[in-house]
């Protein structure tokens, strides 16, 4: 790279941090630790319309909780480039200066076709069999004309005026060399919309130009809006910057663009966050949507991604999100996490009390919670794959002298006997009541002293104490029930079977 890189990302906060805003943000933020470069937080925020209260702060929360940070934004302004968010920028006039630079031009001109002239324009190209575009009525009207528009009240909107078959191209890091005709956009297209504002369009390219924006990495569905902004660059003189479209994220069972209407797919940082995924491993998996490095290797840290990047290696294609491999790659970050790690976390998404899992968990005192958790981490570190899925075991241990058990199931399997559980339950029981919390030498011994062996002396134990045939290592959750309900669920069980 020969100029100092500088890469931005550009949020519209109309909505909470979806996992396509995250893709985005994440390999502007890898292009820029990458290169060395300087990463950018600027907020599109001129459809006000559409911003949605608290839209920024979840921005920033969300990607602060991912580990993705920024050099430049509002919290951080470089006094060159500020400000950050583009509705300050418009009440500077920062745009409007080169609206009339492309009006004194000849480039730019005023629109006052009404909403119904368009409707009606739209309804006949439809008819036409055309595609839709507008068709430039109001480009080289006289003065007079534009009087006479305005005596009926009538407000403009300024148009970018397109000359006729003209290509507009770019060599696209992720796709290539990609090509439009003029004549294929639409027709002229609006950068000043009547209430004074301008549109993403204009101000994305004042913006990107006037902060030395050296690489534009964001989602394919900008594309078909790059060639208009190309034309803009051109009719101010300016370079354009790199551009990378980053591929879509799709959802496997639509086959479609993920929307955020597919209600069985979580797409909303803050839903990851809530269910217990762990930031490492979302920035893990985000990181490959889109892009992969050499070989079959998965699992790499931040640190390590930032070292491979490599942005030649974007992919064309759509990204296909995987729910099941997402859930074993968490998995995988939480077998690697030290458990006091994973107590600390787990024990903050109870206080957030986000989750019905967590704000049952809130009316436990707060350090025997702490055990609790940990002693369930112990039994569950290896099987679980979200944080959320301990808060239920977790919850089902504390819980256990609530839940029914159906113990008439293991008199219904073959070679068990009334007689041989019950001696068995029994077994342990006075060894509990002695004291003993040694639980796996103890049951060991009731193995030996009662001559029952291998199922016959797991299953009912498993059965006591989980409601269960199978159980991960009994004798850990009889460590988290501890003495008193140990005892009261083998007598329970002595007692149905009686
Ligand atoms: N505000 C635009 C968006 O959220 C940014 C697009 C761009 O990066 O140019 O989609």
């Amino acid at each position: 790279m020969d100029k100092k890189v500088r890469v931005r990302y550009a949020p519209s906060p109309t909505g909470f941090l979806h996992i396509g805003n995250a893709q985005s943000a994440l390999f502007n933020y890898l292009f820029a630790c990458h290169f060395d470069g300087t990463m950018v937080l600027r907020i599109e925020d001129t459809d006000t319309k559409r911003n949605v209260e608290n839209g920024e702060a979840s921005q920033r929360d969300n990607l602060h909780w991912l580990g993705i940070d920024w050099d430049e934004g509002p919290n951080k302004p470089n006094p060159k480039y500020a400000p950050y968010r583009q509705s300050e920028r418009n009440a500077q006039g920062i745009y409007h200066k080169y609206i009339q630079e492309l009006l004194d031009k000849g480039i730019a001109y005023k629109d006052y076709t009404t909403e119904e002239e368009l409707k009606e324009m739209r309804e006949r190209q439809r008819a036409n069999k055309e595609a839709p575009h507008y068709d430039g009525r109001w480009y080289g009207k006289s003065e007079e004309e534009q009087k006479a528009a305005e005596a009926k009240g009538l407000k403009p909107t300024i148009r970018f005026h397109f000359p006729k078959n003209h290509d507009y191209e770019w060599d696209d890091i992720a796709r290539g060399h990609v090509s439009f005709n003029s004549d294929n956009l639409g027709g002229d297209f609006i950068i000043e919309k009547s209430d004074g504002m301008p549109t993403y369009n204009f101000a994305v390219v004042v913006d990107d130009h006037s902060m030395d924006i050296t690489h534009v990495l964001r989602g394919a569905d900008h594309i078909s809006n790059t060639p208009k902004q190309i034309a803009i660059y051109e009719a101010l003189g300016w370079e354009h910057p790199t551009f990378c479209h980053i591929p879509l994220i799709f959802n496997p069972k639509t086959g479609k663009k993920l929307s955020k209407r597919d209600k069985d797919t979580l797409q909303f940082i803050s839903e990851y966050k809530r269910h217990g995924y762990l930031h490492e491993a979302i920035f893990n998996f985000i990181a490959f949507l889109g892009w992969s490095p050499k070989g079959e290797r998965e699992i790499y840290s931040k640190d390590e991604l930032i070292k491979v990047y490599d942005p030649d290696r974007m992919s064309k294609a759509p990204a296909y999100f995987d729910q099941k491999k997402l859930d074993w790659m968490n998995g995988q970050y939480i077998k690697q996490m030290d458990i006091d790690e994973l107590t600390k976390r787990t024990m903050e998404l109870v206080a957030e009390g986000e989750t019905d899992e967590a704000k049952r968990l809130q009316s436990i005192p707060e350090d025997q919670l702490e055990d609790l958790l940990k002693k369930t981490l112990g039994v569950h570190q290896r099987d679980v794959e979200k944080l959320l899925e301990v808060m239920q075991y977790a919850w089902d241990y504390y819980n256990v002298l609530n839940q029914e058990f159906d113990y008439d199931q293991i008199l219904a399997k073959d070679g068990f006997t009334k007689e041989d559980v019950t001696a068995v339950l029994q077994n342990l029981r006075a060894k509990i009541a002695e004291g003993r919390t040694d639980y796996a030498a103890a049951i060991k011994e009731v193995g030996k002293e009662t001559g029952i062996k291998g199922r016959y002396l797991w299953f009912p134990l498993n059965f006591a104490f989980t409601g269960a045939i199978s159980a991960p290592q009994i004798y850990q959750i009889m460590d988290i029930y501890g003495e008193q309900t140990n005892l009261a669920l083998l007598d329970r069980m002595i007692d149905a079977l009686k």
